[in-house]
Order: structure tokens, then C-alpha cells, then sequence
């Protein structure tokens, strides 16, 4: 997605070869327009899949999800990292090791809002080694419904995850995919020059 490439460009910083940190427009202060767009893009993407519901995790991906759910139509519902007072029956959870934080939370989401009959959209900021998405892919997987997909804002490509999700036949499509963060560039997977080759 051109205009998410464009922003990450102009806006996304460097941490290391590793981290790239997006801030501005994702992760603290939101874009509300650029969220719409990537909302837009994620519903033209799933728009044959007969998605149902759409499942995320806190807090960076409630703004893409939401988006996406307002264009398809269909409720978003996002996984907690914390025991919440008011959700205690009747949880489905997963463990799941955050990369950026180095700790492994406990995730969950009620049973009310999954049946079988679901068809899942998972959606998420960034995909590195894919623990959040395949925590996500458990939780749904517990309740019956089916994993339509995951739509992921930013793919590091030079990590595993991609590969791991695609290995176990789910469909991922990614908004932008980061080839290097080496040399504090970021550099893209340009799906042009991948088509030519
Ligand atoms: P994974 O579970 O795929 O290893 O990592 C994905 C999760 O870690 C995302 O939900 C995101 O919050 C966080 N994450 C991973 N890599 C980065 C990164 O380079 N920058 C930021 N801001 N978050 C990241």
C-alpha cells in the first residue's frame, strides 16, 4: 500500500536492525484518515472471504481492526493482555511472548462474542516472529470459528512469522512488507519487481 509505504518513510524511525518505530501515526498518536485507508484496504482484500468478525489485539491494533470493520461491516473484538475485572467467565486465552517487551502475557478474549458459525478476519500493527497472530489463531481456533485470514499493517519480512502463519495454511496479507531495517533504512518489498521476476 502505497500511502502506508509513503508514511513509514517519512515518519517511521529506525531503533535498530530489528525495531522499527511507528509512533507518530500507529502506535501512540493515531492517523485517524490513514487508518481509514488501511481499513479500506484490509475490506477490499477480505471483501469474498463471508467474514463475520474481525479479532485483534490491544492497543495498536484496535484503530486498523476498527477501520476494517466499519467498510465490512461486522464487529471487532480485541484480546486483552491484562486479567480484566468485568471479563472473568468464560475466557478463551493464549500465551503469547511479546517481542518488543521481551515478556510473555497471557491473552484473552470472552467466548460470548466467537461461535462457530464465525469466519474470522485476525488483524494486527506489525508481524515479527508471529506469536501475537498465532495466539489470536488459538484463541479463535478454541471457539469453533475459522481463521479466514490475517491482515497485518506491517510485515518484517526478515523475520519469521509470515512464513510460520503461511506453513500452517493461513492466509496472510500484509499492508507493507520491510525487507531490512539495516543501515537505519527502511527498505521495501516491492510487489512490481516481484511480479517480474
Ligand atoms: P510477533 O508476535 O509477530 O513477534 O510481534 C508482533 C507484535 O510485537 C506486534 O503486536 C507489535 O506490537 C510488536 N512489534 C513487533 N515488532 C515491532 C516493531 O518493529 N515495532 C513496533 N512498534 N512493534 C513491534
Amino acid at each position: 500500500m502505497r500511502l502506508l509505504e509513503e508514511k513509514i518513510s517519512a515518519d517511521g524511525k529506525v531503533l535498530s536492525d530489528h525495531v522499527l518505530k511507528v509512533d507518530s501515526f500507529l502506535n501512540h498518536q493515531i492517523d485517524p484518515q490513514l487508518m481509514l485507508e488501511i481499513g479500506k484496504e484490509f475490506a477490499r482484500i477480505f471483501a469474498d472471504d463471508g467474514i463475520t468478525k474481525i479479532v485483534t489485539i490491544e492497543s495498536s491494533g484496535i484503530a486498523p481492526a476498527v477501520m476494517a470493520g466499519l467498510y465490512l461491516n461486522v464487529p471487532v473484538i480485541f484480546a486483552r493482555k491484562r486479567k480484566s475485572l468485568t471479563l472473568v467467565d468464560d475466557l478463551l486465552t493464549a500465551s503469547v511472548h511479546s517481542f518488543t517487551k521481551n515478556e510473555t502475557n497471557e491473552i484473552s478474549v470472552s467466548n460470548k462474542y466467537l461461535n462457530e458459525s464465525d469466519r474470522v478476519l485476525i488483524i494486527d500493527d506489525f508481524l515479527a516472529n508471529g506469536e501475537a497472530a498465532l495466539g489470536l489463531v488459538k484463541i479463535v481456533q478454541q471457539s469453533g470459528a475459522s481463521v479466514a485470514g490475517i491482515g497485518i499493517v506491517i510485515e518484517k519480512s526478515f523475520q519469521h512469522g509470515a512464513q510460520k502463519l503461511k506453513d500452517l495454511g493461513l492466509r496472510v496479507e500484509s499492508l507493507a512488507r520491510v525487507a531490512s531495517l539495516s543501515n537505519g533504512e527502511v527498505t521495501f518489498i516491492n510487489e512490481n519487481v516481484e511480479e517480474l521476476i
